[in-house]
């Protein structure tokens, strides 16, 4: 009976684990801190919901597919042909997209493990082979990335600065990496968490991929600019790789709210990008508090930090649970703690400080 209810779908969908969202949870004194998927702690701008409230009066209609008022504004804000940009819901869509683009069977997609969780899942889904290198300690092993390419390989992604340890590559290896990498090889650099950056030494890979026709980089709205309900990711890349990622895209896949939020929030950049300064601070206080009480905090250029736990891992985060504190685990290797508002940080910090163990 199962054997035939199952026969019509695709074997590979029995090794893929569903996406694990971050949870939230709630303490005995009530407290629910949402530490678990690196979102902006900061609600909308009043002038990004004004301009989602005044979109509502449209949602009979379908929205532009093209998103040609959002394109227009993106093009601007990075300085690229408005060809450059290609659109989709949530980097995680533009990541579908892009493996639409490039997916056949015994087609080969690499890229650094641990890192973000959706890569595996989407390769996987999407019937290319997953080929994943070890991190080095907690970065990117760029040489042995490179090397990892073969005739099949069609896909990299960088996750730059990386998910979910927070480390972040210098200009210089960056570019050797690229250089080495051959033409056949499309370079995703996967920059979410590019806002939160402040090492001058990590570079913008959206200056990085101008003269490298086989570079593309992928933002995210979810992130900095606080609007991850909505989702809207973007690809900036050569025009023949955003032309296929705009084919490979779901109609209206990103919707109406989503374009007037999105185009509002670039309008208030200044104002969003203040928001972002003060997350970063939070960040050097939280992992310096961390150091102080003796934890070992891999230097972060993200709006999180990461405890490599090991075997501690699932304790720790049943620990801060009991708190009302929600973190990310990653059975037997570590946890990644989002940097939320002050008084949630603080109640992290109250935990880990009380936690018998450290790192
Ligand atoms: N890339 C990375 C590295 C991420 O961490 C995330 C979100 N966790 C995404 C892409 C996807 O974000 P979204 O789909 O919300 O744009």
């Amino acid at each position: 009976m199962s054997e035939r209810k199952t026969s019509y779908l695709r074997s590979v969908l029995d090794s893929i684990p569903a996406y694990r969202p971050g949870r939230r949870v709630v303490g005995p004194d009530g407290r629910s801190a949402k530490l678990s998927s690196n979102e902006s702690p900061f609600g909308p701008l009043p002038s990004v919901r004004a301009a989602v409230a005044d979109a509502a009066a449209d949602l009979n209609r379908y929205p532009d597919p093209a998103a040609t008022e959002l394109t227009a504004a993106l093009a601007r804000r990075f300085e690229v042909p408005e060809d450059h940009v290609a659109l989709g819901a949530g980097s995680v869509g533009v990541l579908q997209q892009l493996l639409e683009t490039v997916a056949e069977p015994g087609v080969e997609v690499a890229y650094a493990w641990r890192s973000f969780e959706a890569y595996p899942l989407l390769v996987g889904l999407s019937g290319a082979v997953p080929v994943q290198v070890p991190l080095r300690g907690e970065t990117h092993d760029l040489e042995a990335l490179a090397a990892a390419v073969t005739d099949r390989t069609r896909l990299l992604f960088v996750c730059n600065p990386n998910n979910p340890t927070g480390t972040a590559m210098r200009e210089d290896e960056l570019t050797a990496f690229l250089d080495a990498v051959p033409d056949h090889v499309l370079v995703v650099l996967d920059e979410a968490y590019r806002e939160y950056v402040r090492d001058p030494r990590v570079p913008d890979g959206v200056r990085l991929y101008r003269d490298r026709p086989n570079v593309a980089v992928l933002r995210t709205f979810s992130k900095a600019y606080g609007l991850a309900a909505l989702r809207v990711g973007f690809l900036v890349g050569h025009p023949h790789v955003a032309e296929a990622v705009r084919k490979t895209m779901v109609p209206f896949a990103v919707n109406h709210l989503a374009q007037a939020a999105a185009v509002a929030s670039l309008a208030a950049e200044q104002e969003l990008l203040e928001r972002v300064e003060e997350t970063v601070k939070e960040r050097e206080r939280v992992r310096g508090a961390l150091l102080a009480d003796g934890w070992t905090v891999p230097e972060t250029e993200a709006n999180f930090v990461w405890l490599r736990l090991g075997e501690d891992t699932l304790d720790f985060a049943a620990a801060c649970e009991r708190a009302g504190i929600a973190i990310r685990p990653f059975a037997g290797e570590g946890a990644r703690v989002s940097i939320g508002a002050p008084e949630d940080n603080d109640a992290f910090l109250e935990v880990a400080r009380a936690y018998p163990r450290r790192n």
